[in-house]
């Protein structure tokens, strides 16, 4: 594994309507993985179902996965209520960011609660501009990136939608969505 003294920490944004956004993160996940670095996933939306993702990451002893979206109260009725758990969930990923136990930290579906306006894209922003260590890879994935995001971002990617088969009633499938 590169040093990290010698590393260029990126951040890099997942976005757009079109599928891939997770399951590349997802890629860079487990290929960081496979260099022996240390890599933190931390879900801001609730999943319910299992993922198997998830499952292969139980099989490496150097991804740890939260999916606070689970562990913290959604309520969609709510509104101040998802407020606070989507920034709780962010607090909880800025203790990570700044842990300097991580080489790599996943905020999957982040994008989606800035979209919403429970939490500030400036803010988002300012933090990784600000408090990321410069050798720390941080990814975002979710749609409707704020544009904030996207400005202090080194990659930023949106994946367009050609066709997908959920347009045609066929749900989600194992091992393609999940
Ligand atoms: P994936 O996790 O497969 O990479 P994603 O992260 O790009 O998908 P999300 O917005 O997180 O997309 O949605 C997650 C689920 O919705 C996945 O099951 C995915 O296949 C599905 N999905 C993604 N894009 C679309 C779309 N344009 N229309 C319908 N379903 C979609
Ligand atoms: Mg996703």
């Amino acid at each position: 594994m590169k040093a990290r003294e010698r590393r260029h920490g990126l951040i890099v944004v997942n976005t757009g309507e079109g599928k891939g956004k997770s399951s590349s993160a997802f890629g860079m996940v487990f290929r960081a993985a496979g260099w022996d670095m240390r890599v933190c996933v931390i879900q801001f939306i609730k999943g319910q179902w299992q993922t198997g993702e998830q499952k292969a990451a139980q099989r490496f002893e150097n991804i740890e996965w939260h999916a606070l979206g689970d562990g913290f109260t959604w309520d969609t009725k709510n509104p101040e209520q998802d407020i606070n758990t989507s920034r709780a969930i962010w607090e909880f990923a800025k203790q990570q960011i700044v842990s300097e136990k991580f080489d790599v930290v996943l905020l999957d579906e982040i994008n989606y609660c800035c979209g919403y306006g429970w939490i500030s894209g400036q803010e988002v922003a300012s933090f990784l501009t600000e408090e990321k260590p410069p050798w720390l890879h941080v990814i975002l994935t979710g749609r409707n990136a704020p544009e904030e995001v996207i400005t202090v971002a080194a990659t930023a990617t949106a994946m367009t939608k050609i066709k997908h088969v959920f347009d045609v009633g066929i749900k989600a499938e194992q091992g393609i969505d999940f």
